[in-house]
């Protein structure tokens, strides 16, 4: 495992940590002074901004980007919509390569409104990943499959376990072309018991692109927007990352952390701070 003490080079900051609470090129700023090496940006950022200039503020600073979030949702109740959703995701990879990210974070969303149909979802999200993967292999980007918690199979995302994840590369790129993987998040995927397992899987077919970390509080308040700093909650941290670079992984760790009632009301430069300390101190 590598150590993480002295090497924030290697650590990257997804900007939602920080609560969005600057605009993206003093957000940028913020990181880089920080000490991290990398960061994942949200498209409302970049949208709000220029793709162009952020793009060589990023250079600039020496960041990598560790990730792009993230996909509209591919399920939709019409042809139609599912076709926009289509559309609107591959303007995004688009902008991934501007951005230069390591991937690109797809979450499928849930059964649309009115319809009980999961196993209709998941088709439909196969479906929609089969077709952008042909547009993010002509862009030279890497799609990243986040399976969420099983919490959000009706809102966020049919995907909830790192095995489903594999399972669909595996039947949309059996030929292991590549530039189509997983991103394994441990807030996602702690309780998994298969999740070492599905970890080594995974490093052993190449397609863990993206490892993002927080904590899981006990109790957690808000599904969504409760996450906690790692060395917060219950979360094995070491012993995942151990697993995850044990069995090849070298990419960056990111922190992501939604939390509305706590990390959110800080200053960014406290929160970067907490954040670098427990990196390198709980990770
Ligand atoms: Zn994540």
């Amino acid at each position: 495992m590598r150590p993480l003490q002295g090497a924030l080079e290697i650590c990257s900051i997804n900007t939602a940590t920080l609560g969005y609470q600057l605009p993206i090129d003093k957000t940028l700023d913020a990181i880089a002074r920080a000490g991290f090496g990398g960061v994942a940006p949200w498209r409302r950022e970049i949208e709000a901004a220029n793709v162009k200039s952020v793009a060589t503020q990023i250079r600039a600073l020496g960041l990598r980007v560790s990730g792009y979030c993230r996909s509209t949702y591919f399920t939709a109740p019409s042809r139609e919509k599912f076709l926009a959703s289509i559309a609107d995701n591959r303007n995004a990879i688009d902008q991934a390569a501007e951005l230069g990210a390591a991937c690109y974070v797809l979450l499928a969303g849930g059964p649309p409104e009115g319809s009980k149909d999961l196993a209709g979802a998941r088709e439909q999200s196969a479906q929609a990943i089969a077709i952008l993967w042909e547009h993010a292999k002509s862009c030279g980007v890497t799609l990243a499959i986040e399976p969420l918690h099983p919490m959000y199979a009706a809102d966020r995302s049919c995907i909830v376990t790192l095995e489903q994840g594999l399972d669909l590369c595996e039947r949309i790129d059996p030929r292991r072309e590549g530039f189509l993987g997983v991103a394994v998040d441990v807030y996602h995927c702690w309780w998994d018991p298969k999740l070492s397992e599905m970890i080594r899987r995974g490093c052993a077919e190449n397609r863990v692109v993206a490892y993002h970390v927080s904590d899981w509080l006990v109790p957690t308040r808000d599904m969504l927007l409760d996450r906690g700093m790692m060395g917060d909650g219950v979360i094995e941290l070491q012993k995942i990352r151990a697993t995850l670079e044990g069995a090849g992984y070298i990419g960056a760790v990111e922190v992501e952390i939604f939390s509305q009632h706590n990390w959110w009301r800080r200053d960014v430069d406290e929160t970067l701070e907490v954040c670098a300390e427990r990196l390198q101190s709980t990770c």
